[in-house]
């Protein structure tokens, strides 16, 4: 694969799974499952992080099936208002050993996610792409080092 094919795609959208806790659960499963399988058959990488009103998402991969899933992803009832943060061509991949990393919801609940939402003013369109990536990127590399299991 050419290194300039390569694109990433930022989003946050509003969560609209609802139900208790074990029906979330159940959801989020099951997308994560369905994710790292198709997201693999692609070559699609990335990171997944939602609280009880957003979802963040990074995508990587080649462009046309980055487009190809994220038209699949913009469609699902399971979320709505989808915002992209960000989209631009990259040299190298920063989640490339995740077919879909998985934020818990305990991390995404905590102080960071926390504080970009009430900095923006609740308000997505505040949202900078960066800022989620770095979010994700951040909780990820800690997970990992605590050897914790914030990453599933
Ligand atoms: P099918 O399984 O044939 O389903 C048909 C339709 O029903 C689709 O619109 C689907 O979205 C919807 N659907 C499926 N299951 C449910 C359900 N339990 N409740 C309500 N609606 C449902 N897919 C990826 O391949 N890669 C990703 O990285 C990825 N990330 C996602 C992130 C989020 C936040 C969400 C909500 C979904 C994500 N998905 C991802 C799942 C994606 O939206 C599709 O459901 C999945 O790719 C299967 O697509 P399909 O066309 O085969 O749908």
């Amino acid at each position: 694969m050419m290194a300039q094919d390569l694109y990433r795609l930022i989003y946050l959208s509003n969560n609209e799974i609802t139900g208790d806790a074990t029906i979330i659960q159940q959801e989020i499963r099951q997308i994560l499952t369905i994710s790292r399988q198709r997201n693999a058959e692609v070559g699609i990488t990335g990171a997944l992080m939602f609280n009880k009103n957003c979802f963040a998402q990074v995508l990587e991969g080649p462009h046309d099936q980055l487009q190809e899933t994220f038209e699949r992803i913009q469609c699902d009832p399971r979320h709505s208002n989808v915002i992209i943060l960000n989209f631009e061509s990259m040299q190298t991949r920063h989640f490339s050993q995740w077919s879909m990393a998985y934020v818990s919801q305990e991390a995404a609940d905590s102080v960071q996610f926390a504080r970009i939402q009430r900095d923006s003013g609740f308000d997505p369109n505040q949202l900078t792409g960066e800022r989620i990536y770095d979010l994700l990127h951040v909780h990820l590399q800690a997970a990992e080092k605590n050897n914790s299991n914030q990453v599933y």
